[in-house]
């Protein structure tokens, strides 16, 4: 789900690479109808679902002569995760839209490897819980939370999570440079080339934020056993201390390839043509604490989980929305946690939602 987005095609890079080992299903796209049809033509699923149902003649026009079956409309994407003939999901759609299908493949008993954070920021309790149910494993595509999960294998007495950030783009930044910065500024991450949603995330620490919450329910951690650490080089991508002192760390040169790799093959390593780490090339590895006065979203995020209930959805739903009017230009940089926070002070709060109470949060936050 997701694969003409940055995740979905790095995925299909590698799928392509171990076409022994893996092969195509289903592919699902927001509205590149242009992209997903190439994809079909050169993947050759059993079907293609297009959430804007406005691409369906374009899409089916283009797919005619093939065997490949056309779908469109969010609703499809989530019918076809009930498909018995897949065994492993990639939830990489972006935002709270993965929720639900990323569900419907947990109730048919369907592997998850996840890159969609939104998904376990706003029901994290419902989708971990439905996992264990339906016996599920969720395999985590996220950089820090593959290498959190490298570290764990077969471990035990665990002390506490070290979250690794870049610090974006804006690393060292005053709130009043902050307040004239571009979207162009923005966009330009320094280590990682992603989907805007994330980058723009990352530029405003949300991003850690959402991963400190992603990591509480991949992990049975507590937020204050997670911290955040500055690591301007994007090498170590995440660390976990154990009750003896000892730490560990995984490591690897920034690309995607490799965590999305880990999850599709898990529990083998397979062959990558990822770069090797060349720590001569990286002799100097730096760490510092981020700054969470100007970086605000990071804070907001631990207050949303540390209230719980539908208080993640709702800073979720209100960054969402944030980030799209920043994108669009109709909103500053710092208006961003500003909106969140907003939303966060006004927004009915229930302490413990239904799956149909997270939609509704979702709805009205938007609407709002
Ligand atoms: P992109 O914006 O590059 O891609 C998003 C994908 O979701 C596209 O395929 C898009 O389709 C699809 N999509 C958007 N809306 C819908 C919808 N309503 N229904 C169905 N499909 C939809 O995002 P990324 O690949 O960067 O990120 C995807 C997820 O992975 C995010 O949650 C992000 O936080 C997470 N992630 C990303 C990382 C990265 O390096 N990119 C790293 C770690 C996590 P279309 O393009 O056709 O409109």
């Amino acid at each position: 789900m997701g694969s003409t987005g940055s995740i979905g095609t790095q995925a299909l890079n590698v799928i392509r690479r171990h076409r022994d080992r893996f092969s195509v299903e289903v592919l699902c796209a927001g509205s590149n109808a242009d992209l997903l049809v190439e994809q079909a033509l050169e993947f050759g699923p059993n079907a293609v679902a297009i959430a804007d149902e406005s691409k369906y003649a374009q899409v089916s026009e283009a797919l005619r002569d093939s065997d490949v079956k056309v779908f469109a409309g969010e609703e499809s994407i989530a019918d076809l995760m009930e498909m018995g003939s897949i065994d492993l999901v990639l939830a990489a759609i972006v935002g709270c839209a993965g929720l639900k299908p990323t569900l419907r493949a947990i109730e048919h008993g369907h592997a998850i490897a996840l890159a969609n954070k939104e998904t376990m920021v706003v029901a994290g309790a419902i989708v971990t819980s439905a996992a264990l149910r339906h016996r599920v494993p969720i395999l985590p595509v996220d950089s820090e939370h593959s290498a959190i999960f490298q570290c764990l294998l077969g471990e035990n007495g665990v002390d506490k999570i070290i979250l690794t950030a870049s610090g974006g783009p804006f690393r060292g930044f005053s709130r009043q440079q902050l307040a004239s910065v571009t979207l162009e500024q923005a966009l330009h991450h320094p280590n990682w080339s992603m989907g805007r949603k994330v980058t723009i995330d990352s530029a405003s620490l949300m991003n850690k934020g959402l991963e400190v919450i992603e990591a509480k329910w991949l992990f049975g951690i507590q937020p204050e056993d997670i911290e955040v650490l500055v690591h301007p080089q994007s090498v170590v991508h995440s660390m976990v201390q154990f009750v003896d002192g000892s730490i560990k760390a995984q490591l690897g040169v920034p690309s995607m390839e490799t965590p999305i790799q880990v999850a599709l093959a898990f529990p083998e390593r397979i062959e990558s043509h990822v770069p090797r780490l060349d720590f001569a090339r990286y002799s100097d590895l730096t760490f510092e604490r981020p700054d969470r006065t100007t970086f605000r979203c990071l804070d907001l995020a631990y207050q949303a989980i540390a209230r719980g209930g539908n208080m993640p959805c709702i800073m979720n739903a209100a960054n969402e929305v944030a980030v799209q009017d920043f994108i669009e230009g109709r909103i500053g940089f710092l208006d961003i946690a500003d909106r969140v926070e907003a939303a966060m002070q006004t927004a009915p709060f229930i302490a413990d939602p239904s799956l149909d109470d997270l939609f509704q949060t979702d709805k009205n936050i938007r609407k709002q």
